[in-house]
């Protein structure tokens, strides 16, 4: 009997004792005391609150301090500051060899290694939370996951801790995770509230599902257009896991989602078939069995898009590994009434704790399969590049320099092997020069993202689309492309981009500085230079002038900069010129003369001052966040202009007259009196500019600011045809215009055209919105071309629709004008090739 009190003794010296929250979540589990419990160290049981992300953070360093099983790594910061961090838990030998199990991990990928035993590799298995920040379950999963894995005394947890290494990565959006876990608790009620109308239940604007810039981070796996996805994506190519969750959350009526998606139409069609036919299913019977276990309802196949290689679930499987999206009804909340209950946030944390600990058992499971997978994806691609009529792209601008290095670092950060052209060639029109055009093999390992970056599609398996069914890169950038059906005779692969040598006059006294438009950062200088007080000036019609470089071309649009007419002094003028040019990237030229060689003179009445923007921009509940925040990226990041976010609800305190230009994003002004749209009114009339986007434009027309019409789809008076209620939804889903790519034809003699140099420009349009061209025969810059579908689906009608419709038009108001942008041109923070006609309607809409 003593020595049984004393064994007793003894186990609860070493093994914690079980509290109500381990009965939920963790029942008949031991534990081991070594490790902190998330209760003790956060002061609550995980689902009481929402954890903030520094306490998050903080129980993973106590756990990383009490464990020799676990490393946490900060891999960069987020916008705001937060560290952006993985926990890494395996056993301690593993977490002591790390470097040597990487470098024998990425063997797998390089078909030209030989391949390593796998018999004895641990999995590699990436769980990342809460990348949609109002998703918060996934968050709180994390810390429990964690917690068991390192604690629990079970088999299971030893087996995995044992033939894994396991990388939590607990918010890949800890600004926005944030935004939310501040609303849900500073609205918790005690008791809480379940009603669905309760301000706990709705968030304002901007919603925590997006980050800093309020950009959707589950869509930027391949625009890597935030540095949270550049931070994750440069630590995806050390490591390339075999298996990745990604967790998410739906609507509270809704049970749980595990993969298969929706066959064939959800799917991506570089990735092969074996992942959907073979290696989904078999995860997801550990799925069902875990669910199974605790009773919760779930379902699969019938949803959820796994095409757009954007997402976090889906490029994985373009990395020979197994991407999987979860999502869990949302609480949204502490409590919250659904249609078969309360949900409780508990209940929502342990869908996807069971989830995650299913997740780790079947990589640990299938760990040798999945190595072999690994090997045999990337063999495959060189078997199957081998076989394509495309051998090599090549690509490059000749006119812009700034354009190039960011279309190569794109390429760069995907793991692309890029090679530089060793001569000057042209095909199909476009000339490629050697030193500004770059090779891009097909028979390399990243052969299906070679694909994904240049390769247009227009043939589908379905028609109804979640989201984009269009992600051409090449297109997205306006880069000149060709493929070729050999491998072309290519230079050095680029390591690294180069910084390209600038120049700038030698001092001399001139008449005018000269610098071209076309090049992608060239409002950068030109924003630059007004703020320093730079009086600068632009030519509506081309010329050529003699400069300290010989004769040049300066088509319309270029920056003219007088030396007289600036309250600077001329060292203070090239001074600040030389500044902004290294910033910005700029060659600068200078010319003695006002006289050019050919075209208009320096003085002509075609040369006129570019006004210093002052922009607002109304945002707030009811407009799109999403665009506002392409805009808000766009000028900080590209630009660096401030401008003023202002809430549609203190428009009252606006006076427009101290600004130029107003931007309208997507959305719904109804709520502005009549007060407010005179004032606008007037202020439009006398010279201000509106950019207005997409069904802002139907705001414009309802209010009759503008005169402009819409195109009507025909449809018929009365149905008559009868079709099965269950096709409804397929049926209306194919007229929804999800997202494609067309081509467009610009008048690059038009303002908004400044700095183009071709008049093909593909455009991305999401949306069902048609504007009749303008009446005036100079204000439709961007019209589609005769056959305008470049990539993507689209229905036959709409694509008709599309054909007589603008992309782009001008309206006048008195002395004012609205462009209109019925077509999205900043998208998800990556369309280069369209954003250049943003800034231009920013800095010329008054010319236009
Ligand atoms: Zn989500």
């Amino acid at each position: 009997m003593k020595h049984f009190l004393l064994l007793i003794g003894l186990i609860s010296l070493i093994y914690s004792p079980a509290s109500a929250q381990d009965e939920y979540y963790f029942p008949g589990e031991i534990f081991s005391a070594d490790i902190p419990k998330p209760q003790d160290f956060l002061g609550y049981e995980i689902g009481e609150w929402h954890t903030r992300y520094d306490r998050l953070i903080a129980y993973f360093e106590a756990l990383a301090a009490a464990s020799d099983k676990a490393e946490l790594q900060v891999i960069n910061q987020t916008n705001q500051l937060r560290p952006l961090v993985v926990l890494i838990i395996g056993k301690s030998d593993h977490i002591n060899n790390l470097e040597s199990i990487r470098q024998k991990h990425l063997q797998l990928v390089d078909p030209n290694q030989p391949k390593p035993d796998v018999s004895n590799m641990p999995s590699i298995i990436n769980l990342a939370y809460s990348v949609h920040g109002n998703e918060p379950s996934g968050g709180e999963a994390s810390i429990l996951t964690a917690y068991w894995l390192l604690a629990s005394q079970s088999e299971k947890a030893k087996e995995i801790r044992e033939n894994a290494i396991v990388m939590i990565d607990p918010a890949i959006n800890p600004d926005g995770r944030d935004r939310h876990t501040n609303w849900a608790n500073m609205h918790k009620g005690f008791p809480p509230v379940a009603d669905p109308l309760d301000r706990e239940h709705n968030e304002i604007w901007p919603s925590g599902r997006v980050n800093h810039y309020w950009f959707d981070l589950n869509r930027d796996w391949l625009p890597l257009a935030q540095v949270e996805t550049q931070s994750k994506i440069k630590w995806y190519h050390q490591w390339y896991p075999n298996v990745v969750g990604d967790f998410h959350e739906m609507g509270t009526n809704s049970t749980y989602f595990f993969e298969p998606t929706k066959p064939f139409g959800s799917e991506n069609p570089v990735v092969p078939r074996k992942n959907y036919d073979q290696i989904n299913n078999k995860f997801a019977g550990y799925f069902a069995k875990a669910l199974d276990e605790i009773g919760s309802l779930y379902w699969t196949k019938e949803t959820f898009d796994n095409s757009y290689p954007g997402y976090g679930s889906t490029y994985p499987d373009i990395q020979g590994g197994l991407g999987l999206v979860f999502e869990q009804g949302s609480s949204r909340g502490h409590l919250q009434q659904s249609q078969r209950g309360d949900i409780t946030f508990a209940f929502t944390i342990r869908n996807q704790l069971k989830i995650s600990i299913a997740t780790m058992e079947a990589g640990v499971k299938e760990r040798v399969f999945m190595h072999d997978y690994l090997r045999e994806f990337f063999q495959s691609a060189i078997d199957e590049a081998k076989k394509d009529r495309v051998q090599s792209y090549i690509f490059g601008d000749v006119y812009d320099a700034s354009k190039n290095k960011l279309f190569l670092k794109l390429l760069l950060d995907h793991g692309i092997q890029v090679y530089e052209n060793e001569k000057d060639i042209s095909l199909f029109g476009v000339k490629y020069e050697k030193g500004k055009s770059w090779i891009v093999p097909t028979v390399q390992p990243q052969y299906r993202m070679v694909r994904t970056m240049f390769e247009k599609v227009t043939e589908f398996a379905d028609s109804v689309f979640y989201d984009a069914s269009a992600w051409t890169m090449a297109l997205a950038y306006d880069m000149p492309f060709a493929s070729q059906a050999n491998a072309s005779m290519k230079g050095n692969r680029i390591e690294k981009i180069k910084d390209s040598e600038l120049r700038f006059p030698t001092e001399s006294p001139y008449v005018a500085y000269l610098v071209n438009w076309s090049d992608y950062f060239a409002p950068k200088f030109l924003h630059q230079i007004q703020q320093s007080g730079v009086h600068v000036e632009t030519n509506m019609l081309p010329f050529s002038a003699l400069t300290d470089d010989g004769e040049m071309e300066f088509p319309a649009g270029s920056l003219i900069i007088p030396t007289g007419f600036q309250s600077l002094s001329s060292g203070e003028l090239r001074q600040v010129l030389q500044n902004a040019a290294q910033v910005s990237g700029q060659n600068v030229y200078a010319t003695a003369t006002g006289l050019s060689k050919s075209g208009i003179d320096l003085g002509s009445n075609n040369v006129s001052v570019i006004q210093v923007p002052k922009v607002l921009m109304l945002i707030g509940q009811g407009t799109s966040q999403y665009e506002a925040g392409e805009i808000w990226h766009l000028l900080d990041s590209k630009v660096n202009m401030p401008i003023s976010k202002v809430d549609l609800s203190s428009f009252g305190r606006v006076n427009l007259f101290d600004y130029n230009t107003l931007i309208l994003t997507s959305g719904n002004y109804f709520s502005l009196s009549a007060g407010q749209i005179n004032h606008l009114k007037d202020w439009l009339s006398r010279g201000g500019t509106i950019i207005s986007l997409r069904s802002a434009s139907q705001w414009l027309i309802s209010q009759s600011i503008v005169q402009e019409s819409y195109l009507e789809v025909e449809r018929k008076e009365r149905q008559t045809e009868f079709l099965p209620f269950t096709s409804r939804r397929d049926i209306q889903g194919a007229q929804a215009i999800g997202g494609s790519i067309y081509l467009a034809e610009l008048d690059t003699t038009h303002p908004l055209g400044f700095g183009y140099r071709r008049s093909e420009l593909p455009v991305y349009r999401n949306s069902s919105i048609f504007l009749k061209p303008s009446a005036d025969p100079y204000q439709t810059p961007v019209r589609y071309s005769a056959d305008p579908l470049m990539s993507g689906y689209v229905s036959s009608t709409n694509l008709e629709m599309i054909k007589q419709s603008a992309s782009t038009l001008v309206s006048s108001v008195g002395r004012g004008k609205v462009i209109h942008f019925v077509d999205n041109p900043n998208f998800r923070g990556t369309w280069f090739g369209t954003n250049k006609l943003f800034l231009n309607a920013i800095f010329f809409g008054n010319k236009m």
